[in-house]
């Protein structure tokens, strides 16, 4: 018996989470010119994990897997933080 999961304490959570980020931000980046894609590029993404961005794509001789538009996780929330002490 391992005893009833503990419960993950707000610092290491806080931790997981920010490692998380930095993952995905790592991940965002272009294979090819080592560049991060602005918000609202459209990225390609192939077979194996390979993320080109919009320049880089003709580089690539395989069809891509699938594209997407980059998007900005925080921008978002800060707009509307931002938007509300606008208006008080
Ligand atoms: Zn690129």
């Amino acid at each position: 018996m391992d005893g009833p999961p503990r419960e993950m304490p707000d610092l290491e959570l806080a931790l997981l989470r920010r490692g998380v980020d930095e993952l995905v931000a790592e991940l965002e980046r272009c294979r090819h010119c080592h560049r991060t894609p602005l918000v609202g590029e459209r990225v390609y993404l192939y077979a194996g994990g390979t993320l080109l961005c919009e320049l880089c794509r003709p580089f690539e001789q395989e069809p891509p897997a699938v594209s997407r538009l980059v998007h900005g996780p925080e921008f978002g929330h800060t707009m509307r933080l931002s938007d509300r002490r606008a208006a008080v």
